[in-house]
């Protein structure tokens, strides 16, 4: 892409309205446009970050033997009367009526909804184990929207959900959540902390929440530092294995991490000093097991191994799609802007010309951006007529992790510079060298 022909309106000055880092980064960087309280507008820039973060999300949860599907925004009030849950929710739900008077409402999640196609399909337990998921807009009417796109009132998330015979059944379910999120965070990456939660009005047994460590998160969260050494990696995982996925599981939630609504200040001052921790987090995912909360009212039953009928057994599990695009900036930044971690980054290289015009630098940007191309890279080449400050500028506020920079100085002795935006480091090299550099960053990805 050529910057002259993109749509970026980058701001200079900081917003007002943001209060964290990352809402400002959206704003000035062009990534997104706020419509009405907690509704946004995703620019291109925002766009290709949501869609790169989908995609890996997509990416792991097939990896994981889920199934993808698509359910609508919109809900039939009398679904959620089944469960008793139309009038338990409250001023969250957006309630509508359409011209018939029918009541309907905005999703604000899809337990109902999958439980009732599950019931119209699903017999027997011989078509069980299922986990189906989608990635669909959803509708809370919070009380507070704010930060940008990290509490918004219409947000992305994707909402998974098992259907198991039994109890031990839907565990391993869980586990194999747990541990395609902690691969699904790594892969963006993302440090996300599995921490013990507390069920809340959604009701269950078994949850934990994944949290991103940040000042600006909005949960307390108390932790033993040792979690925080853990990598997933490139380990390869069957996720059939109940035993390998629970011992994945183990791995994550032996030591201590919990939010202020599940802390227990007697286990965490067992923790050598050393290694406690008291900070904030951001909530990017949750995984809860439900048991039979909504296949029994619902009745959602399945014939088992003895031929008895039996309520399904249930979870249900989340990742806060839009919201990780705040999480990652408030991981992920520094004073002049974002730095995107290259699973997630909107264009996987900059090519900065210092001077537009120049025959020579021009020919050489050009080249360099058809051997990117050439390669299935998509680099954003600054191709306007500015000053070599301006597109420094611009190139680090939105972030891209490697930029090479152009000038007929440097091509003169058949060189161009690689700038990590990490570390702020440079090297010369020739033009082939730099793109085979950068084709090898992004190979294992
Ligand atoms: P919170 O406690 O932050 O309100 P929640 O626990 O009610 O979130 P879940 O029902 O667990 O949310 O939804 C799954 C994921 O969706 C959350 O982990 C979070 O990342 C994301 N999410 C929830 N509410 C919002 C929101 N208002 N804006 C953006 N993302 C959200
Ligand atoms: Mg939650």
């Amino acid at each position: 892409m050529r910057l002259s022909r993109y749509f970026l309106p980058v701001l200079k000055e900081n917003p007002a309205e943001a209060q964290i880092v990352s809402h400002r980064y959206m704003l000035r960087a062009g990534m997104i446009k706020q419509q009405q309280a907690g509704i946004y507008s995703w620019l291109p820039l925002g766009f290709k970050v949501l869609k790169r973060i989908e995609q890996i999300v997509h990416e792991e949860q097939i990896r994981a033997g889920h199934i993808p599907l698509l359910m609508p925004t919109l809900q039939p009030a009398d679904l959620w009367r089944e469960s008793g849950r139309y009038d338990a929710y409250g001023e969250e739900m957006l309630r509508i009526t359409d011209r018939h008077k029918r009541e309907m409402l905005y999703g604000p999640t899809n337990e109902e909804m999958i439980t009732d196609i599950f019931r119209s399909h699903v017999e027997s337990y011989k078509s069980l184990p299922l986990t189906l998921y989608h990635i669909q807009w959803k509708f809370r009417d919070e009380v507070r929207p704010r930060f940008g796109v990290m509490r918004g009132r219409e947000f992305l998330m994707k909402d998974g959900y098992n259907f198991d015979v039994d109890k031990p059944s839907a565990l391993h379910a869980y586990n194999r959540h747990m541990v395609s999120y902690l691969r699904t965070y790594e892969r963006m990456g993302l440090q996300a902390i599995p921490m013990r939660a507390d069920s809340g009005p959604i009701g269950g047994d078994d949850t934990h929440e994944f949290l991103v460590l940040a000042s600006t998160g909005e949960s307390e969260v108390f932790y033993d530092s040792a979690i925080t050494d853990l990598k997933f990696g490139d380990r390869t995982v069957d996720y059939d294995n109940w035993d390998e996925c629970a011992d994945i599981v183990k791995e994550w939630t032996t030591p201590y991490a919990r939010t202020d609504e599940t802390h227990d200040p007697a286990l965490f001052e067992a923790i050598p000093e050393a290694r406690r921790k008291t900070s904030r987090g951001i909530e990017v995912g949750q995984v809860f097991y439900f048991g039979t909360k909504y296949s029994e009212p619902m009745k959602a039953f399945v014939v088992n191994d003895k031929g008895e009928r039996v309520p399904v057994h249930m979870g249900s599990h989340g990742i806060g799609v839009s919201r990780l695009l705040g999480a990652i900036i408030e991981a992920s930044h520094d004073e002049k802007g974002i730095i995107w971690p290259e699973g997630v980054t909107p264009f996987h290289c900059g090519i900065v010309n210092l001077k537009q015009g120049d025959p020579a630098a021009d020919a050489a940007s050009a080249a360099l951006e058809a051997a990117l191309i050439a390669k299935g890279l998509d680099p954003l080449y600054d191709d306007r007529d500015e000053r070599a400050g301006a597109k420094f500028a611009t190139m680090d506020l939105i972030g891209l992790p490697w930029r090479i920079t152009v000038g007929p100085r440097g091509l003169a002795a058949g060189k161009v510079e690689l700038t990590s935006r990490r570390t702020g480091i440079s090297e010369e090299m020739s033009p082939d060298d730099a793109v085979a550099k950068v084709v090898g960053i992004y190979a294992g990805l």
